[in-house]
C-alpha cells in the first residue's frame, strides 16, 4: 500500500484536469481535485448535472468543448454510455502528450474504447462510492483506491495515476497497484457473484422458501432481509470470528453444517462459469448488446424485482420503521 508520503512526484503540476460527467464519481473527483489545487474543468451534456457543476463554481463545457480544452480527460459517465461519448466527442481532440484516464477498466479492458499511441492510459479507481469519496475528502480522511496503467507515452504514466489519486484524497487512506484487467475482471465477479446477484439471490430464495412454507411474509422479511445487514456490520467490523462471537452457538452450529449444503459444490461450479464468461468477454458482450437494443432485458428484470413480493413487503414495513432511512446519507 502507498500513502501520501511515497507519492512525491510532481507530473500533475500545471495539467488541466476534465472530468466528463459530474455524477457519484465526476462530483466527488472535480471538487476534491480542485480542493487539492488543481486546474479543473467539466465536460457535461446540458441537464441536471450541466447545472449543479455550474452552482459548485465549475467552468462547465459541452464534452467536445472541455476535451479540447484538457490535458487530462478523465471519463466518468455510465460506462455503457462511454464508448460513444468517447468516439464522438473526446477522440477527435486527444492530441499526443494527454493523458485518458478512468475510474472502472470496462471499456478499455474489452475494447469498447482503443485509444491512439501517444496518450497515457491511467486509471484511478477509489473503492467506494461517489458521495462518500467527497464526504472523507472534506473531512480529512479518503477512502482507498486502485491505480493502474494501460498505455505509458510519456514514461511517467504510473506517477501521474498515483498523483492524482492522491489529489483525490485517496493516498490519506491507501493505494494499491493493480492492472486494468484484474481491477474488471475482480469486480465485475464480486459483484455478480456475491455482492450483489449472491446477495439478493440468497435473500429472495430464502423468503420465497419461507412463505410457499407458509410463514407469514413480514416474518420472513424480518428474517432474511432486515436483519442481513445486522450480520454484515458484525463481519465488516471483526470478520466472522466477531459474528460469530455475538450470535448463539446454535445459530454457528447451524450456519457450519448447514451453509454449505446451500451454497455448494453447484454453486461453486457456477460461479466458475461466471468467471470464465467475465474472463472470454461474453458478459461484456451480453450488456452491451442490450444496451444497444434499449436495455429491454434490463428493464424487464427491474420491472420484476419492483413488483416482487419481497420488494412489496419491504417497502411496507421500512415505511413503518422511521430509523431505516433511505436517503443517501453522504451527499454534499
Ligand atoms: P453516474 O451515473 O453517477 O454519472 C454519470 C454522469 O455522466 C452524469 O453526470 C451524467 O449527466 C453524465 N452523462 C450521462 N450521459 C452522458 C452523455 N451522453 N454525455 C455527457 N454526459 C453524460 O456515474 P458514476 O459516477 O457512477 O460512474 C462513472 C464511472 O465511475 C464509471 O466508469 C463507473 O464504473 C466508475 N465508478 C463509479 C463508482 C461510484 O461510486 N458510482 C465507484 C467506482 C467507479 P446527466 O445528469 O445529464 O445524466
Ligand atoms: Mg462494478
Ligand atoms: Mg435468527
Amino acid at each position: 500500500m502507498l500513502y501520501d508520503k511515497d507519492v512525491t512526484t510532481n507530473f500533475l503540476q500545471g495539467k488541466k484536469l476534465a472530468f466528463i460527467g459530474y455524477g457519484s464519481q465526476g462530483h466527488a473527483q472535480a471538487n476534491n481535485l480542485r480542493d487539492s489545487g488543481f486546474d479543473v474543468i467539466v465536460g457535461v451534456r446540458p441537464g441536471k448535472s450541466f447545472d449543479k457543476a455550474k452552482k459548485d463554481g465549475f467552468q462547465v463545457y459541452s464534452v467536445a468543448e472541455a476535451a479540447k480544452k484538457a490535458d487530462w480527460v478523465q471519463l466518468l459517465t455510465p460506462d455503457e454510455i462511454m464508448p460513444d461519448v468517447y468516439k464522438e466527442q473526446v477522440a477527435p481532440y486527444l492530441e499526443a502528450g494527454n493523458v485518458l484516464g478512468f475510474s472502472h477498466g470496462f471499456n478499455i479492458h474489452f475494447k469498447e474504447i482503443v485509444p491512439p499511441a501517444g496518450v497515457d492510459v491511467v486509471m484511478m479507481a477509489p473503492k467506494g462510492p461517489g458521495n462518500l469519496c467527497r464526504r472523507t475528502y472534506v473531512e480529512g480522511s479518503g477512502v482507498p483506491a486502485l491505480y493502474a496503467t494501460y498505455q505509458d507515452a510519456s514514461g511517467h504514466a504510473e506517477d501521474l495515476a498515483k498523483e492524482f489519486a492522491k489529489g483525490n484524497g485517496a493516498a490519506r487512506a491507501g493505494l494499491l497497484k493493480t492492472t486494468f484487467k484484474e481491477e474488471t475482471e475482480e469486480d465485475l465477479f464480486g459483484e455478480q457473484n456475491v455482492l450483489m446477484g449472491g446477495i439478493t439471490s440468497l435473500i429472495e430464495t430464502g423468503f420465497e422458501v419461507l412463505v410457499e412454507a407458509g410463514y407469514s411474509p413480514e416474518l420472513a422479511y424480518f428474517e432474511v432481509d432486515h436483519e442481513m445487514k445486522l450480520i454484515c456490520d458484525l463481519i465488516y467490523e471483526g470478520g466472522f470470528a466477531k459474528m460469530y462471537n455475538d450470535c448463539s452457538n446454535t445459530s454457528e452450529y447451524g450456519s457450519y453444517t448447514r451453509g454449505p449444503k446451500v451454497v455448494n459444490a453447484e454453486s461453486r461450479a457456477a460461479m466458475k462459469q461466471n468467471l470464465r464468461e467475465i474472463q472470454d468477454g461474453t458478459f461484456a458482450k451480453e450488456f452491451m448488446a442490450d444496451f444497444r437494443n434499449g436495455f429491454k432485458k434490463l428493464y424487464a428484470y427491474r420491472a420484476e424485482m419492483e413488483k416482487s413480493q419481497l420488494q412489496q413487503v419491504g417497502e411496507e414495513l421500512r415505511a413503518r420503521m422511521p430509523f431505516v432511512k433511505n436517503e443517501d446519507k453522504y451527499s454534499d
